[in-house]
């Protein structure tokens, strides 16, 4: 079956063209995905218009309809957990536990959506006169562009697509070039629960030739975007002339706090889990260890112990508790950050290479890092790597451990870990990031917003907010008695 899906149909591109995904565990090609042209990228935008101006009728659906549509694409990925799951890990060499739990949350994603669906539909506003009625009403914005990164290929579309769809908009999804394969399957499922002719459409292609089009476009009113800061600036800047509405979450560098009065054993658990889940691919990895000085030389050994001994593989057996990065391009930029920060003076602890086992050596596996003596000048602790490295840096003073971690350009996520409650709460109201942990790591649930501060994003998925992104505004005001107003008096 062809993989475009244009105004209801499954069709190849208009210039024949495919492109191979590869499975990181091993370089081999999965399949060959049809790549979608300009041409096909403007009947996408033409479909979505259509569906969402032509009689009003998507957008004027009963919101109990759209939710029941969600509810039954929910149904439908449930029925087909494990199938995706297998695919998500061939395409992303995240481990199957890991995709399963992807596919749980987006399941629990839609639901949320469903139910918040109806809920909060506008508002009465007091104008101060009897004969006024004033209501705020919220409408969809439109047509909108989804375009989604690589990590969480499911799990991110989700966060936008379930939304949109929620709110009455009509959709062109964009997935990135290199794990298109779920998302292919959700249109499916999509499909299968009965969405309407047009209201989804998907593109398949890089972002030059199918990615800046959409965001260009005149008949798009939306872009809502997950990937990489340099991405997000130039799909910001593209969206200015057509003047857009633009939510980006983008990347981070997200200080883990560790206090010296915390349980050692569990402080050690999630440190690793928090930096190396999805090998480090994760745009909330704790990939930055701040840890006070009296626990510092514990701490630092036993993360090297641990780090040694996780145990690589293809995600899709059982023994793995960690897959490979997504592609050779990545390999290749975990390599370079480790030699830049052992050449300006950090020490290696744990990892720093690849792996010698002869099967992984095909896949694009690097073995856990962890490095000592980092300051916050260098590379690896100033940039995202996006990859299985963890830097650690000492801090001695609440303020110190402030400092260190709001010193960074993004601001997407961060933890605190102590027993000190006060002191816990005071470092969180400190952190300009838009999700803190204190006392854990990693856990979100659909209900709470997430987004970045400074350069990690200007806009918030799930929770409320989520919905409002896409929603505009609209006032009308209801006159029940009008008379002249004598304002000119001629
Ligand atoms: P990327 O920016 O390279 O690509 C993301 C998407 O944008 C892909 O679909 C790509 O094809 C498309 N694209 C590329 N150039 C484009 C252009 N000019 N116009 C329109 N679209 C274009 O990012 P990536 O490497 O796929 O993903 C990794 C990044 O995503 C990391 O920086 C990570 O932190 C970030 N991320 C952020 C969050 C979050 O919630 N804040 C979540 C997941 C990933």
């Amino acid at each position: 079956m062809p993989d475009l899906y244009i105004d209801g149909s499954w069709t190849a591109g208009s210039e024949g063209v495919t492109a191979p995904v590869i499975n990181p565990a091993d370089g081999s090609v999965i399949q060959e995905v049809d790549q979608a042209s300009r041409q096909d990228v403007e009947r996408a935008v033409a479909a979505a218009k259509a569906a969402f101006s032509g009689g009003g009728w998507w957008p004027g659906t009963a919101t109990g309809e759209r939710a029941a549509l969600l509810r039954r694409t929910a149904d439908l990925l449930v029925r087909d957990k494990e199938d995706i799951a297998r695919i998500e890990t061939l395409d992303t060499g995240k481990t199957l536990v890991e995709s399963r739990i992807d596919v749980d949350d987006v399941v629990a994603v839609f639901r949320y959506y469903a139910d918040l669906a109806d809920k909060d539909a506008g508002r009465i506003v007091d104008t101060g006169h009897q004969h006024v009625v004033s209501r705020v009403v919220y409408e969809p914005v439109g047509v909108c562009a989804l375009i989604t990164p690589w990590n969480y290929p499911l799990l991110q579309l989700s966060w936008k697509i379930a939304p949109a769809l929620a709110a009455g908009d009509t959709a062109i999804i964009k997935p990135s070039e290199v794990t298109p394969l779920t998302t292919v399957k959700l249109v499916g499922l999509l499909e299968e629960a009965g969405i309407p002719r047009g209201v989804v459409n998907l593109v398949l292609g890089d972002g030059p030739t199918v990615g800046a089009p959409l965001t260009e476009h005149p008949d798009v009113e939306m872009v809502s975007f997950t990937g990489s800061v340099r991405t997000g600036q130039a799909i910001i800047r593209a969206s200015a002339e057509t003047v857009k509405k633009v939510a980006v979450e983008l990347g981070g560098k997200n200080a883990n706090i560790v206090f010296a009065d915390t349980d050692f054993e569990t402080v050690v658990d999630y440190a690793l889990l928090a930096v190396f889940l999805h090998s480090g691919q994760v745009c909330s990895a704790g990939a930055r260890l701040l840890v006070e000085d009296p626990l510092h030389d514990a701490l630092v050994e036993e993360l090297g112990r641990r780090a040694e001994r996780i145990r690589l593989g293809n995600g899709l057996e059982p023994g793995s508790e960690s897959g490979p990065l997504v592609s050779e391009q990545q390999l290749a930029k975990i390599e370079e950050f480790v030699a830049s920060a052992l050449e300006e003076g950090a020490r290696l602890v744990a990892g720093g290479h690849r792996p010698d086992e002869p099967e992984l050596r095909k896949g694009f596996f690097y073995r856990p890092t962890v490095l000592d003596d980092c300051r916050p000048d260098m590379r690896v602790v100033r940039e995202e790597t996006f990859g299985p490295i963890l830097t650690v840096e000492r801090f001695s003073t609440d303020d110190e451990a402030i400092a260190l971690a709001n010193g960074t350009e993004y601001g997407l996520a961060g933890a605190v870990w102590t027993k000190d409650i006060g002191r816990a709460h005071r470092v969180a109201g400190a952190l300009r990031h838009g999700t803190i942990w204190i006392n854990d790591f990693h856990p979100y649930v659909p209900g709470a917003e997430w987004g970045g501060f400074k350069r990690s994003g200007n806009g918030r998925e799930l929770g409320p907010t989520g919905l409002a992104e896409y929603r505009e505004a609209k006032h009308i005001w209801l006159n029940t008695a009008p008379e002249p107003s004598r304002w000119f008096k001629g």
